[in-house]
């Protein structure tokens, strides 16, 4: 089994859509290892999107994960990595294949509903900057 780290971003919380993302997640046989709400600040955000410091859409970004409340999730699963990144679809939802949680829910290639993990190392990173160890529960 595989963890992997998502988020369900502002964009996606603001529209009351945690509900049926969430049902996509569990039946696609993902088990829900961890998860709670929180509100990101622009040192939380800035830290956990360090590898995208130099982007052009950094600050742009970072201020919008912390527009509103996010729901940050531990997911479990064989190949959980590649399997939550291929649910979600692609980063930009014009380029996300039909059935996709960015295709059906994103707003644009920033506001794009959710996050997932890209690595396992960036996994355990992720993971580690939310949630402590005995926070998830395989
Ligand atoms: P992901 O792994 O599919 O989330 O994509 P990336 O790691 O490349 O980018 C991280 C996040 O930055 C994406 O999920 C988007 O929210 C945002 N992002 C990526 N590319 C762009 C862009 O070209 N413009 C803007 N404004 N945001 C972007």
């Amino acid at each position: 089994m595989e963890k992997t780290f998502a988020i369900i971003k502002p964009d996606a919380v603001e529209r009351n859509l945690i509900g049926k993302i969430l049902e996509r997640i569990e039946s696609n046989g993902f088990k829900i290892a961890a998860m709670k709400k929180a509100q990101l600040t622009p040192a939380i955000a800035k830290g956990f999107y360090y590898v995208h410091k130099e982007r052009p859409f950094f600050g742009s970004l970072t201020e919008s994960m912390c527009s509103g409340p996010v729901v940050l999730l531990v997911l479990e699963k064989e190949n959980a990595i590649p399997a939550w990144r291929e649910l979600m679809g692609a980063t930009n939802p014009e380029d996300a294949a039909a059935g996709t949680i960015r295709k059906d829910f994103a707003v644009n290639i920033e506001k794009n509903s959710t996050h997932g993990s890209d690595s396992a190392e960036n996994a355990a990173f992720e993971m580690s900057y939310f949630f402590s160890e005995t926070e998830i529960l395989s």
